[in-house]
């Protein structure tokens, strides 16, 4: 879990994920016979060559934030990069990325002390939350170095949590950077296997679009995480996938919108997983997309799917999975490539 760890405090939002290439590149170095980076940054790894061509993806970059303005108090308004539920972002400690190197910082708001009745029912929205660093007007933030345009992450970091259950932040998707790492290193086959770790996913599933251009694999799997029900305020119908239940395995995404898996490929994975008697999940989908909807159009079609960890509380600096889920994932993954190449 040393290298999950490492990946989850790693900083890197949509566009400035080089931080996380670098550990994924040296990892990857170890266990691939080429490796490189493309010209919008997604980290490409080779392993194998001849025969058919299949690709993993694992989306490298994290929900984060920009600096939009510095007012004349000193404080730090921002605009947000991916999709988040408002009310995660109060009262976080942040680390502002400058060219002169990380300025911690605060999302400040009024305490419920100063708030009337009315003011404390209503949810804080982003555009009236800003960042406090510490400085008392404008000129000492820029001090600090701190411009317009900087990113903003969580400063959160990684720790267990009771039985096989971790957190920290941004699971989304460096859980699936770790898995896809682990297939590697373990995957044994007579064919060309590609690990794709991909830029500004959260933001539109670019690099994926890119990457799946120059690759043009005959078989995609996506690694990811996906939202669960099982905790109080989601109905089973909402949402039936489980933290230790296993690997979810997607049928449809966004109500077909996003991807409906091809029938060949759904029948891979499921019959893998109960030949090798790996627990597994169906999931369908009607909320959120990957990095699979873009690479299933690349040229003339792409058979594609993803195998996601549950995950609880997905986009929050606090997000829970499952190391026997992760490790039942990185099997299930690694068995289906073995048998689709060596079939
Ligand atoms: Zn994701």
């Amino acid at each position: 879990m040393k290298l999950l760890k490492r990946l989850s405090e790693a900083h890197g939002v949509p566009g400035h994920e080089d931080r996380v290439r670098e550990i994924l590149r040296r990892e990857l170095e170890k266990v691939c016979d080429e490796v490189f980076v493309d010209r919008l940054g997604n980290l490409i790894a080779r392993k194998g060559e001849g025969g058919r061509k299949v690709m993993l993806d694992a989306h490298m970059d994290e929900i984060g934030l920009m600096v939009k303005h510095i007012d004349k108090n000193g404080f730090i308004r921002f605009t947000t990069l991916g999709g988040f539920f408002d009310q995660t972002l109060l009262n976080q400690r942040v680390v502002v990325h400058t060219h002169r190197g990380e300025v911690p910082g605060v999302i400040g708001s009024k305490p419920p002390h100063l708030m009337k009745e009315e003011e404390r029912k209503k949810v804080v929205k982003v555009e009236s939350m800003f960042i406090d660093v510490g400085a008392g007007d404008a000129g000492e933030v820029e001090k600090l170095g701190v411009r317009v345009g900087d990113y903003i992450t969580f400063d959160r970091s990684f720790t267990r949590l009771a039985g096989k259950l971790v957190t920290g932040k941004a699971f989304d998707d460096r859980v699936g950077c770790y898995a896809m790492v682990e297939v590697m290193r373990r995957l044994d086959v007579d064919a060309e296997v590609y690990a794709v770790a991909t830029v500004q996913e959260e933001v539109g599933l670019k690099g994926a679009r890119t990457a799946a251009y120059k690759v043009y694999p005959d078989l995609a799997i996506v690694l990811e995480v996906t939202t669960t029900g099982d905790y109080p305020g989601v109905r089973e119908e909402e949402s039936a996938t489980k933290l230790n239940a296993g690997p979810a395995i997607t049928l449809v995404d966004a109500k077909g919108r996003g991807l409906i898996t091809h029938p060949s490929v759904k029948e891979l994975l499921i019959s893998t997983a109960e030949e090798e008697k790996i627990p597994y999940q169906l999931e369908v989908g009607e909320g959120g997309t990957t990095d699979a909807t873009t690479i299933h159009l690349t040229k003339e079609g792409v058979l594609a799917g993803v195998v996601s960890v549950p995950t609880r509380y997905i986009h929050s600096p606090v997000e829970v999975a499952s190391t026997g889920d992760i490790e039942q994932t990185i099997e299930l993954v690694r068995r289906a490539i073995e048998r689709w190449a060596g079939g």
